[in-house]
């Protein structure tokens, strides 16, 4: 079994590695374990790129992932098995909401997400996520790559490193830098793609997060506008607690209405309907994208916990 697979703080206890990573490692051997994986929010509940070959409950000291993982092969452009994630390169999938959409955003098992995806090997995270716009110049049905975050939830759990010894990770605290809090790799190749397929895109956004479930009122969304582009519900604590376990985060925010600092108000109804109208966009953006990530990473995701412990 591969040493690195996990930090180097974490503690392996006897007995907890659970049928997916014997799944991953006897079945597919480390080679074949997915590096990319594909969190699907509102409105995505299967990837739509890949064809499934294994779907796997994983249990995690934080409980089970809000979906079974769906593992199979990518079906890049024309199968090109000359790049370096064609058509052979094991992708998984999670769906954020659960298959059913029974997770409300607020209780969305994150660190048990996370958790999953980190012991199958995955190194890459691609999040979707629907959003409201807080600018005229955001408009339904654009994509924005974002780069920022601003994060108003209020009671989620923050961190792998919560200073119990009866955490997996290490006890003591750890101070992550989230300055930059997306992969500048990941950011800068999706917005390359998407201009040149002609989708609508924006190379930078920053994405305010609120607690939820409600929306917002009139007049918390002209506060937020002041500071932000987009709105929505599940950034928080999902890209963190990817920054923790050193995994590069996307985020691929879908703009789906117009937040209540315009007239109308938002409907739950109007969000699924564009989400779903534009779904088309993001499948052919990661169907093109994907094949080109390199598999050697540059990036200063990897090494994230360097210089965060005291
Ligand atoms: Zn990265």
């Amino acid at each position: 079994m591969p040493k690195n697979y996990l930090p180097s703080s974490v503690k392996r206890n006897e007995g907890e590695e659970e049928d997916a990573v014997l799944f991953a490692f006897q079945k597919f051997k480390s080679k074949f374990m997915p590096k990319v994986a594909i969190i699907g929010g509102s409105g995505v509940y299967d990837s739509g790129i890949f064809k499934k070959e294994k779907e796997v409950r994983i249990k995690t000291p934080f409980g089970y992932p809000s979906s079974p993982i769906e593992i199979g092969d990518f079906l890049g452009p024309e199968g090109d098995a000359s790049r370096p994630y064609g058509a052979s390169q094991k992708i998984a999938f999670l769906a954020r909401h659960g298959k059913n959409h029974q997770f409300p955003p607020h209780k969305v098992p994150q660190k048990a997400n996370l958790w999953a995806l980190k012991k199958l090997g995955v190194e890459r995270i691609i999040g979707i996520c629907a959003v409201g716009s807080l600018k005229k110049s955001f408009k339904p049905g654009d994509i924005v790559i974002c780069d920022q975050f601003i994060d108003f939830t209020k009671k989620r759990e923050y961190t792998f490193y919560d200073g119990s010894t009866s955490s997996p990770l290490s006890s003591k605290a750890i101070h992550i830098s989230l300055a930059d809090p997306f992969c500048p790799e990941l950011r800068k190749l999706f917005f390359k793609e998407a201009k040149k397929l002609k989708i609508p895109v924006h190379q930078k956004g920053t994405y305010l997060c609120i607690e939820g479930p409600r929306f917002s009122t009139r007049a918390e969304s002209k506060f937020f506008r002041n500071f932000a582009d987009i709105i929505g519900m599940t950034l928080i604590p999902e890209a963190v607690l990817a920054r923790e376990l050193e995994i590069c985060y996307l985020s691929l925010a879908m703009v789906t209405d117009y937040d209540v600092w315009q007239d109308s108000p938002v409907s739950a109804e109007e969000v699924i309907k564009t989400m779903k109208d534009n779904l088309e966009k993001i499948k052919k953006l990661l169907k093109n994208t994907i094949p080109q990530i390199k598999i050697q990473r540059n990036c200063p995701c990897k090494t994230a916990l360097k210089n965060a412990k005291i």
